[in-house]
């Protein structure tokens, strides 16, 4: 069975880890990138999903291409780290519009075809920091909290057609992100986590794949941690 499977943010880091394991099970993967060039043998579309037009725009590009989108993995995200006091609006606001935002654009525009098709997969990246929270992290906090709320509505809205929606939710990933922050604070952090150590992009992508795999067609409006222990009980 090879599947129309959507990864935004898919050019690199987790979810690039995520269209390889897909591309690996012979689905054909989209992903979006927004410079440069995307991953070879991938497609790749150009898009910020921060922009409905670019978002639509996106879509109809992977459709003409694979067909309508069958797995959805809304990946794409940012931090924008600050105490409360020194946070602004504009960047509490940016990561919401990205994160949260973002995810509730590229679901509602995937839900179209799924809702037609009456089958569908939707799997949104959230974060162990999103039910236990991190300091500097209040804006991305919220924005992957929310995430939570979101997918399980969804669970609710799409499940008598047989569209999953779940979330994953990693623990800190070796990627770009997490080498953004300093050696001390990644050490006190690694310090907290039972297996004491990061996740490797591969280790959540494979979660990902499951709970898009028939295996996982019982499963909805689950989180899913993958975080070595770091936030069991929240
Ligand atoms: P990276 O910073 O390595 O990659 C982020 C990805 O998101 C890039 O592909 C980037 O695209 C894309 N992206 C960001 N903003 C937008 C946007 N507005 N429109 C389209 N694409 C965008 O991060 P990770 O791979 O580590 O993170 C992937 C997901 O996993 C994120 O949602 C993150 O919050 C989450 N996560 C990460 C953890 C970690 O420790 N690394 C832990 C828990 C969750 P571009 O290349 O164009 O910038």
């Amino acid at each position: 069975m090879s599947r129309s499977v959507f990864v935004t943010g898919g050019n690199r880091g987790i979810g690039l880890a995520i269209a390889r394991a897909f591309e690996a099970s012979g689905d054909k993967v989209a992903v979006t990138y927004r410079s440069g060039e995307a991953p070879a043998g991938l497609l790749g579309v150009q898009c910020d999903v921060t922009d409905p037009a670019q978002v639509d725009a996106a879509f109809a590009a992977v459709e003409a291409q694979h067909g309508p989108v069958e797995v959805l993995v809304a990946n794409a995200g940012v931090t924008r780290d600050q105490l409360l006091m020194r946070m602004s609006e504009e960047d509490f606001m940016a990561v919401l519009d990205a994160n949260l935002m973002g995810t509730f654009r590229v679901a509602k525009r995937a839900s179209r075809g799924m809702l037609r098709r009456r089958s569908g997969r939707i799997i949104a990246i959230s974060s162990a920091v999103a039910l236990r929270g991190e300091a500097g992290q209040s804006n991305y906090a919220a924005s992957k909290a929310g995430l939570v709320g979101f997918t399980r509505s969804l669970a609710r809205e799409l499940g008598s057609r047989n569209i999953t929606c779940n979330v994953v939710a990693p623990g800190l990933t070796d990627t770009a992100m997490a080498a953004a922050l300093p050696e001390e604070r990644t050490a006190a952090m690694v310090e907290q986590i039972p297996l004491r150590r990061l996740a490797q992009p591969e280790e959540i992508a494979a979660a990902v794949h499951f709970l898009a795999s028939d295996a996982a067609a019982y499963i909805t409006g689950a989180v899913v941690p993958v975080d070595g222990g770091a936030a069991m009980g929240h």
